[in-house]
This record gives C-alpha cells, sequence and structure tokens, in this order.
C-alpha cells in the first residue's frame, strides 16, 4: 500500500473481537447475531480455532481481546479457556492485554467467575440493562434483579478488579425518575465502568413491530434529550468521567481500551459470524449466518461476505463522526496528518458558527462537543 494512504503512522496494536454467536433466548429489541440452537456450538468452536489458524499470517500480536455476543458466558469454563489458548497459541498477546467477556447476570456464579480469573480474563461486562423488573420484563431479559445483584457482589467476591455495567434507557413507560433510579442502584456498587444506551428499535425485531404497529410510542427528541442530559449529569457527580456517548469510566484507566480502537480507526480482527475488521484502510466482515461462517471454514476459506476499502474522503467523515462522539474531540494536527485534511481551515465558518450556538468548543488545538453537542453528536458530524 502507498505508505502516503496509511492511516496508522504510528502502527498500533490491533484489537482482537471474538464473537460467541449463541443465545438462550431473544430479547425483543435485540438486532445482534445470535442462535438459540446450543447445540451447533462445538462445531463453531472449531470453525473459530481455524479461524484464527488462518488469520496467523495477518496479524501478529494483539493488546485487548473482547469476547462478545451474543451471550459469551454461556460456555464452559474450559471452552473460554480453549479459546484464549487458541488465541495465544496463534497470536502474541501483550502482558498488560485488557481481556473482557460479556455476560448474563443469570448465568454468573462465584466458581464460574473464579474460572474466568483464573485463565486471565480481568474485565467483565454484565448486561444489566435495568434495576426495574417491569422494564427487564419488556426488553424480554432472561434474568432479575435479584439475579443482577448477586452477579455483580460475586464478580467483586471472585476478584474482578474492573467491571461494567451496561445499561438501557429510553424505554416506553419510563420515566426519567424510573431511569434515575436504576442509575442509583448501579453506582451503589461502585463499578469500574458504566455504559448507558439508548434503547433504539430495529423494524425487524419483534419490538420494533409491535412499535411500528402502534402498540407503544417511544421518547421523543426532547424527552432523549432530558434522559441523555440527566444520565450525564448524575454519573458525573458521582465521580464518572463521561468520555464517550455512551459510556462512563471511574477514572481514565477504566475507559475501555478495546472500544477505543474502533473510535480512533486502530486496526481490529473480528472473529466469529457477523464479526467486522479494520486494517489500513480495509473493513470486511463474515457472514452472519453460522451456517454459512461454519461452512466456509470448513470448505478452507475466510468466512468473508464482503469487504470495502474506504476513500480517504470515508476516513475523514468517520474519523470525524466517531472524534465527535468522544469528549477528547478530535486533534486538529492529528486529523490533518492522518486523513491529510486541514478541518480548521476548511471548516472555518461553519466551526466558528457551532462554536458560537454552543455545540462545540476549539481550545489548544483539539475540536470537541460541549455537553450539549455530546448529546447531538450524530448530526454535529455532519459538518
Ligand atoms: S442476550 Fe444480548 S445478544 Fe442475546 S438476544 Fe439478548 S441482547 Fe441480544
Amino acid at each position: 500500500m502507498d505508505p502516503s494512504n496509511s492511516i496508522n503512522p504510528t502502527n498500533p496494536i490491533p484489537g482482537l473481537y471474538i464473537h460467541i454467536p449463541f443465545c438462550l433466548s431473544k430479547c425483543g429489541y435485540c438486532d445482534f447475531y445470535s442462535s438459540t440452537s446450543i447445540s451447533a456450538l462445538p462445531g463453531f468452536l472449531d470453525a473459530l480455532f481455524k479461524e484464527m489458524e488462518m488469520y496467523r499470517p495477518r496479524f501478529q500480536a494483539f493488546d485487548t481481546v473482547y469476547i462478545g455476543g451474543g451471550t459469551p458466558s454461556l460456555l464452559h469454563p474450559e471452552q473460554l479457556e480453549r479459546i484464549l489458548t487458541g488465541v495465544k497459541e496463534n497470536f502474541d498477546l501483550t502482558s498488560t492485554a485488557e481481556i473482557t467477556i460479556e455476560t448474563n447476570p443469570a448465568d454468573l456464579n462465584r466458581p464460574f467467575l473464579e474460572s474466568m480469573r483464573q485463565i486471565g480474563i480481568n474485565r467483565i461486562n454484565i448486561g444489566v440493562q435495568s434495576f426495574d423488573e417491569k422494564m427487564l420484563g419488556f426488553l424480554g431479559r432472561r434474568h432479575s434483579i435479584k439475579q443482577a445483584i448477586s452477579a455483580i457482589e460475586a464478580s467483586r467476591k471472585a476478584g474482578f478488579r474492573n467491571i461494567g455495567l451496561d445499561l438501557i434507557y429510553g424505554v416506553p413507560e419510563q420515566d426519567v425518575e424510573s431511569w434515575l433510579d436504576t442509575l442509583k442502584h448501579a453506582v451503589a456498587f461502585s463499578p469500574e465502568h458504566l455504559s448507558c444506551y439508548q434503547l433504539t428499535l430495529e423494524a425487524k425485531t419483534p419490538l420494533g413491530r409491535r412499535y411500528q404497529e402502534g402498540q407503544f410510542p417511544i421518547p421523543g427528541e426532547e424527552l432523549q434529550y432530558e434522559f441523555f442530559m440527566n444520565t450525564s449529569e448524575f454519573l458525573e457527580e458521582a465521580g464518572y468521567i463521561h468520555y464517550e456517548v455512551s459510556n462512563f469510566a471511574r477514572g481514565k484507566e477504566y475507559a475501555s481500551r478495546h472500544n477505543q480502537k474502533y473510535w480512533d480507526h486502530s486496526p481490529f480482527l473480528g472473529l466469529g459470524p457477523a464479526a467486522h475488521s479494520f486494517q489500513s484502510n480495509r473493513r470486511w466482515w463474515n457472514y452472519r449466518s453460522l451456517d454459512q461462517y461454519v461452512a466456509a471454514i470448513n470448505a478452507g476459506n475466510l468466512p468473508v461476505e464482503d469487504t470495502e476499502t474506504l476513500t480517504m474522503e470515508q476516513l475523514q467523515l468517520e474519523a470525524l463522526y466517531l472524534g465527535l462522539r468522544t469528549r477528547k474531540g478530535v486533534c486538529l494536527q492529528d486529523f490533518k496528518n492522518r486523513y491529510h485534511y486541514d478541518l480548521f481551515t476548511e471548516k472555518k465558518e461553519i466551526l466558528a458558527k457551532l462554536e458560537e450556538e454552543g455545540f462545540i468548543s476549539l481550545q489548544d488545538g483539539y475540536l470537541y462537543p460541549t455537553q450539549t453537542g455530546f448529546a447531538v453528536a450524530d448530526s454535529l458530524s455532519l459538518i
């Protein structure tokens, strides 16, 4: 590749994402690829190990591993251990690698969690979603509040020092007060990380269909804004850094190192059905269907459904979109070096207007969103 087209001049170490495509049941809002045919698990694991081998010549080392899904906590500790052993046999894993697992509270008990720690997993994300039983029922989650509480407590006791809770707001019939109540419950456990996602309903999900049939309303823009602002204010007062639109960390060291790779165009490899990868200016993604994924690998091929090569202009737009979703914003000089575009000069007028309107701030060579700008970050990138 022409080095002048490289967008990773500093050559950061890539991250590894592993998609475990199984769930015991499907949540009504979920658009991620997962199958409830757990009997296909052994065939999937065999294919996953072959996929790792296939990528050995192209990726040497990783400093983050994210085991996501799906529901990785459905696997036995021995299966998870085999996965991490497979990673280490095929690639170098740096000694300080961040190794995260995504879990469902219903699957977590002390022996399982202790096994996770023993095999080297040092960060756990627990899909709590809500501390309101009614909301959990509406979302179709298979765990209760009681299970969520005991999962968090057991994770601490098992030695996890980096616990993240995933929560959802903007659920029909939820008001800001009841959402703040969920947040109060969450911070009482002092998790190191919180991800607060606004509920989005894709048309093809069961809840999306019910919404389209008019069975319930979802919060309009004003209420969404209120949810967002209250979340940010509450969690910052509780000592969390609102470092990305949906993410909060109890100290800089707890910000997700893996997700940061997605936000700053660092390379990453995704293994498993529907997983996406990115390297230099290329993005590729695997078949969504487990059957197609396994069949391709068993035929000796990479299970890649499609690839795209991003133009410098596409990379610029993405970098701006992603950068404005982070508190640290966009470093204008880095942007110029990496994407060959002088934002400050080319967009001078619109930037001045947005600054005057209180959406962005330009300071010390950085362009970053103000609190109001953060709430409308997706629209800001349209500059
Ligand atoms: S557990 Fe997660 S991946 Fe599985 S259906 Fe529910 S939201 Fe989707």
